[in-house]
């Protein structure tokens, strides 16, 4: 059998506030496939926000195991974890996190030049990103003058300059009308199609229980249900940005 791309076992991130214990997680037990398209729920404070950004490598375990695309994130280096943050995740947020003194192409360039890649070939990927999301027309603007749909979706092109094999999202259709939101979760779904791309998202949106291969919905930092995984579709959908035609099957 294929290696989990994300295994976790007995997974807790307990705060320490003044010498008082705030349980994130505790005791999270999870295995995730390549492909998969994993949906968290939970009330808030329940622990999603903590979960994701232990699997973004932008925090650490403070017990128990956690392997995320075969690195041991409890253990890895600064300079490993920098560098899985730069090229195997892809992160997308609630309040989309642009730069706001960025215009659109280069909020989308900006993680791909950090990553040392050519100028040229980053600017070409995004501007196929920025078409297939409908955004050629707003290249050149401000994330003040965009909408919230547009804010979202030049931060989804973000999140994909560099190919990630992870994407990982924080309720990101908390801030968008349901048009929007089912556009954006429309194009989560496209992203990962195909079966190469992993998603883990927080969200309180029911079409992801459609889009879900396995959910599971947290209490106090404490896994209290979970859905089992069903099967994986077998052949991707038309439209997948990361195939080579997909441009020609853009909606
Ligand atoms: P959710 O994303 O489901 O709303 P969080 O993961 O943000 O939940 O929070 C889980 C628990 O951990 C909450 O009780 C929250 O107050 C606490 N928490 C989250 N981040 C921190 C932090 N940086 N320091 C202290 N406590 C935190
Ligand atoms: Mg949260």
């Amino acid at each position: 059998m294929k290696e989990p791309i994300i295994e976790a076992e007995n997974l807790s991130r307990i705060y320490s506030m003044d010498s008082v214990d705030v349980v994130g997680i505790a005791g999270i037990d999870l295995n995730v496939e390549q492909g998969e398209i994993l949906v968290l729920k939970g009330e808030s404070g329940s622990g999603k926000s903590t979960l994701l950004s232990l699997l973004a490598g932008l925090d650490r375990p403070t017990s128990g195991k956690l392997k995320v695309a075969g690195r041991n994130m409890a253990k890895a280096s600064e300079k490993d974890l920098t560098r899985y943050r730069r090229e195997t995740v892809g992160m997308i947020f609630q309040n989309f996190n642009l730069l706001p003194t960025l215009n659109v192409m280069e909020n989308v360039t900006l993680p791909g030049l950090l990553a040392g890649r050519s100028h040229s070939s980053v600017r070409k990927k995004a501007a196929e990103l920025i078409e297939w999301l409908g955004m050629e027309s707003r290249i050149a603007h401000h994330p003040t003058q965009l909408s919230g749909g547009e804010m979202q979706r030049t931060a989804i092109a973000r999140a994909l300059i560099n190919d990630p094999a992870l994407i990982l999202a924080d309720e990101p259709t908390g801030n968008l009308d349901s048009r929007n939101s089912a556009r954006v979760m429309d194009l989560l779904e496209k992203i990962v199609a195909g079966g190469k791309r992993t998603l883990v998202v927080a969200t309180h949106s029911t079409v992801a229980d459609r889009m879900a291969t396995r959910q599971i919905c947290l209490k106090d930092g404490s896994l209290v249900r979970q859905r089992p995984a069903r099967a994986l579709p077998q052949s991707p959908p038309a439209a997948n940005p990361f195939s080579q035609d997909w441009h020609k099957t853009r909606n």
